[in-house]
């Protein structure tokens, strides 16, 4: 049978099969995925098949295949290990809250967001909520940095999670599709999961009593059906995304609106910051690229994210 990882345990496995029923999922002898070592051979959202095997009155499904992953979100433990741990796979959007107050999102938070969910293959789009509580000044301001973003490519959307003003089109967003929602804490996350599927407890079938006995009780990632057709991920202590390591080098690939003028750029491994006839600093000098964009760019370079780090890492 074909089915769906909601939760894993490490080695107990939560599918939700074709015919819409959770069965309990071990595999069985070593599993190895190519390219990827991670501690865990299974995540949330993998694609498995697998064979239902009945021991005595209880009927489990042993899984054997796992389908490639579209994508996948990692995590580095902080121990000298510097294990991977994968968090989710097959995640199919990556939607990130912004507010200006209460909290502030920096556009530095935003272009490391978007850096992430670019090198992850992860499609994203932005939220910027609590539309109800801004100023004129400050939804011009929403206005400039919506532009700033659609120029590049991404899709935006101003949302009030509160009134529900526009939940509908993050909802045709989620059609049909596995979801997850990053952004500070207090930007509203948990009070759009609420507008999207005010039935929804959080909680799905749960993996059985007694295959938990004796198990870790790590918090891992958790998949949960929404009322309408549409799937959320949900990361406790993981905010958001983990970062990947990505090279100085590779950086800039990240950055679509730099990534389409590297070309034009005279030295191919050019990393637009002293180079001489550097396309991305000529665009920025004639403002055909935001400053901001170039600052997060130039941050992230120089390795200042030291304090990113540590918020992904606080689980
Ligand atoms: P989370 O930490 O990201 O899950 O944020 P919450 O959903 O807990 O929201 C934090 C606070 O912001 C709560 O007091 C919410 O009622 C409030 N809030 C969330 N969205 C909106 C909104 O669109 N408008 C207004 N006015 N308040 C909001
Ligand atoms: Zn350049």
């Amino acid at each position: 049978m074909k089915g769906i990882v909601y939760k894993s345990t490490g080695s107990w496995y939560l599918v939700k099969a074709e015919d819409k029923e959770f069965y309990n999922c071990r595999i069985k002898g070593k599993f190895r995925i190519k390219g990827i070592k991670s501690t865990n051979p299974i995540a949330v959202g993998d694609r498995v098949i697998f064979e239902k095997e009945t021991i005595g009155d209880e009927t489990i499904g042993i899984i054997k295949t796992i389908e490639e992953r579209e994508n996948y979100i990692i995590r580095k433990s902080v121990n000298l290990s510097k294990q991977t741990h994968i968090i989710a796979a097959n995640i199919d959007v990556a939607f990130l809250l912004i507010t200006l107050n209460n909290p502030p999102t920096l556009t530095t938070f935003i272009d490391r967001f978007l850096v992430t969910a670019e090198a992850y293959h992860v499609p994203s789009i932005l939220l910027f909520n609590k539309v109800d509580t801004y100023s004129e000044e400050e939804k011009d301001e929403v206005r400039f940095l919506m532009g700033l973003y659609k120029s590049i490519g991404y899709e935006c959307i101003p949302i009030s999670a509160k009134t529900g003003k526009n939940v509908d089109r993050v909802k045709e967003e989620m059609l049909n599709k596995t979801a997850m929602f990053s952004g500070h804490s207090g930007t509203g996350k948990s009070t759009l999961i609420n507008q999207l599927a005010p039935k929804l407890d959080l909680k799905t079938a749960s993996i059985s009593e007694q295959h938990l006995q004796g198990q870790h009780t790590t918090t891992f990632a958790e998949m949960y059906d929404l009322s309408f057709e549409a799937r959320i991920i949900d990361t406790p202590g993981i905010k958001g995304f983990g970062i990947v390591d990505i090279d100085k080098e590779e950086l800039g690939d990240y950055f679509p609106e730099f990534f389409e003028l590297k070309e034009a750029c005279k030295f191919n491994n050019c990393l637009h910051l002293e180079e001489p006839k550097c396309a991305v600093k000529e665009a920025l000098e004639n403002n055909e690229i935001p400053w901001s964009r170039y600052k997060s760019y130039v941050q992230i370079i120089e390795g200042e994210e030291e304090n990113y780090r540590t918020d992904i890492y606080k689980s």
